[in-house]
């Protein structure tokens, strides 16, 4: 008798008024920033108040896709059993060419990260409602 092991799904990101169009930007396989529509700082997360300026008019912006690593982490032990079988994995900090910093998933070997390594967003379709950012190395 076999027993059926219960397929785990990636755990998804709680949205919130802030971040919802960030994740529909993606699911459309877009980048968005958050454009401050009062003085055009960028701000990455989203939030509801422009730290420059404290306007609360905010807009997106479509990005390049275009950036650099910044840095990075291994993750060696996940916290999550969708990942169990995965590690060890990286997880960047990307600078996007506009100027502001991301956090990705990026499709390269471990050895191959550097500081300034040249990247590029694509995305990674989870479900009909989520995609994932996932920078890809640009040789
Ligand atoms: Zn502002």
């Amino acid at each position: 008798m076999s027993q059926e092991i219960p397929k785990i799904s990636r755990p998804i990101p709680k949205l919130n008024a802030d971040t919802e169009e960030w994740w529909a930007g993606l699911r459309r396989h877009e980048l968005l920033v958050q454009e401050c529509a009062s003085c055009g700082h960028l701000l990455h997360p989203p939030g509801p108040m422009c730290p420059e300026c404290r306007s609360l008019d905010r807009g997106w912006r479509k990005c390049s896709g275009k950036g650099k690593v910044y840095s990075w982490v291994i993750i060696n032990r996940p916290m999550h059993p969708y990942f169990f079988g995965k590690a060890p994995f990286p997880v960047v900090l990307v600078e996007m060419e506009e100027g502001f910093r991301v956090v990705g998933s990026i499709d390269c070997v471990i050895d191959q990260l550097c500081d300034g390594l040249p990247v590029e967003a694509d995305f990674q379709d989870e479900s009909d409602e989520f995609s994932m950012l996932l920078f890809r190395v640009v040789l």
